[in-house]
């Protein structure tokens, strides 16, 4: 497509940080057509991540995470229409049905339909959760003040973050994680370890190993029963144990779907399988045009970078999408930062001390930092992204070395001083306070 109408009209299907962002794009760069945002939730777009945070512990209000303030949409002349679903898309037609039994005609659609918490059979009920939307932090956040001891089954990082909150609440909290170290896979086994440490002198006991595989409900609470045939009582259970991608409407319509990613498969532009619908965020299995193979990320920041990006590529600017992934958790007073794709023979380096939980786990592949996950070392991340763009050979000894300064790996280029001196550009490396 090169290029929309003034006349024309682009739809967002989703009501999260991709949808609000590609709209936002849309008017930044000048389309002056029609912007309809659909979404089937009752809040205007907000961010997630305080849904499991700030949010949970009542620090935030709605207002602090909505992606933009409400009077933002009619200045942007951004038609929202909340509470609504788009119950299919016929790609011939160009046009979406709506729930309320409407119709639009697009010319340009963009599907940022996310994801949804996976849910586990025989695990339902008054007292399960799981986190997606406002709603279910409320629901959650209502029982916490009441609740006695929340089990959680999974210590992803949403599972861990509400744990953390929970304590804090001084709610008694059992994490069940069937992997042998949890977040080992996202993270490495030394940041899984370390985590059960940090969760455990809080008083969360992180069951690593252990199997729900069953629930009983009673009058007064839930009783799960586990792989290795313990019973445990706990009155509020949390389910966090996945997502599945919102792909219905790309199936119906015939979009094709990346069976290996789940996702709705786009080539590097953000263009499905039908040049006029695009997909975004969560739901987007992207084609990486370094890696060479689809990739589908479930950070916010990307989804919030696919919105600006697609609005470029609707406007016919043909902007590959080659950003690294960025991920952050908030635990207790600890923060983890994880930035970059490693490739399964990356190595791996680490830098700080585990031991003073403090460090950073560097992936390292043909002599490049492809990848980082830090904890409480926020420089290293900003090191790394500035690496990840640039061509720089690094050593494992170097990475390790904390009296190595990192920024001596990027191309020096000379700087001068203001009374003509050239700089090295290398200042003291970082140290854990
Ligand atoms: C509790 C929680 C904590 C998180 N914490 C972090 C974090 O710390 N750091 C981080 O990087 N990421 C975090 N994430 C992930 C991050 O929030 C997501 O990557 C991001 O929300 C993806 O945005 P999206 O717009 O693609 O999808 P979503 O935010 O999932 O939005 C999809 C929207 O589409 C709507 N929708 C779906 N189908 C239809 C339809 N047919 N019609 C109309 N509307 C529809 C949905 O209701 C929803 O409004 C967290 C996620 C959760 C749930």
């Amino acid at each position: 497509m090169s290029g929309l109408s003034s006349s024309s009209c682009v739809v967002l299907v989703g009501g999260g940080v991709a949808s609000a962002a590609a709209g936002a794009g849309l008017r930044v760069q000048g389309y002056d057509g029609r912007v309809v945002l659909v979404s089937d939730e009752l809040h205007l777009p907000y961010e997630r991540p305080p849904l499991s945070k700030e949010y949970l512990s009542g620090k935030f209000d709605v207002a602090d995470f909505q992606t933009h303030p409400e009077g933002w949409y009619a200045e942007n002349e951004i038609e929202v229409l909340l509470g609504t679903r788009v119950s299919s898309v016929d790609p011939v037609a160009r046009r979406v049905t709506l729930s309320d039994g409407a119709a639009l005609e697009y010319d340009a659609l963009v599907l940022a339909t996310g994801v949804r918490a996976r849910a586990l059979p025989g695990f339902t009920g008054d007292r399960v959760h799981s986190i997606r939307s406002i709603t279910d932090t409320e629901r959650l956040a209502s029982r916490l003040t009441q609740s006695q001891h929340l089990a959680i089954l999974g210590a992803g990082f949403i599972g861990c973050e509400v744990a953390a909150i929970a304590a804090a609440q001084g709610v008694r909290v059992t994490v069940f994680e069937p992997a042998p170290v949890p977040l080992a896979r996202a993270l490495g086994a030394d940041f899984g370890r370390t985590m059960v440490d940090i969760h455990a002198d809080h008083g969360v006991e992180i069951r690593s190993g252990h199997q729900v595989t069953s629930m009983t409900e009673t009058d007064d609470g839930l009783l799960l029963h586990t792989a290795d045939g313990e019973t445990i009582a706990c009155d509020e259970l949390l389910v966090g144990v996945g997502s599945i991608p919102n792909t219905e409407l790309a199936v119906a319509a015939g979009l094709r779907i990346d069976e290996a990613t789940g996702g709705i498969a786009t080539d590097e532009f953000g263009r499905t399988s039908d040049p006029r619908i695009y997909a975004i965020g969560d739901v987007a299995s992207r084609l990486h045009p370094i890696l060479g193979r689809a990739i589908r990320v479930e950070h916010h920041d990307t989804a919030q970078r696919h919105g600006a990006n697609v609005a470029a590529n609707i406007l016919g600017h043909e902007e590959p999408f080659s950003d690294a992934p960025y991920f952050w958790s908030d635990q207790y007073d600890h923060s983890l930062k994880a930035l970059g794709h490693a490739g399964p023979d990356a190595t791996t380096v680490i830098r700080g001390s585990v031991e003073d939980r403090c460090f950073s786990v560097f992936s390292l592949e043909d002599g490049r930092v492809t990848a980082v996950a830090t904890l409480d070392r926020p420089r290293d991340l900003m090191a790394t992204r500035k690496l990840l763009g640039v061509p720089h050979q690094a050593t494992a000894e170097q990475l390790a070395d904390e009296g190595f300064d990192l920024k001596a790996l990027l191309p020096q280029r000379p700087r001068t001083r203001p009374n003509g001196a050239r700089q090295s550009g290398v200042c003291p490396s970082e140290a854990c306070s």
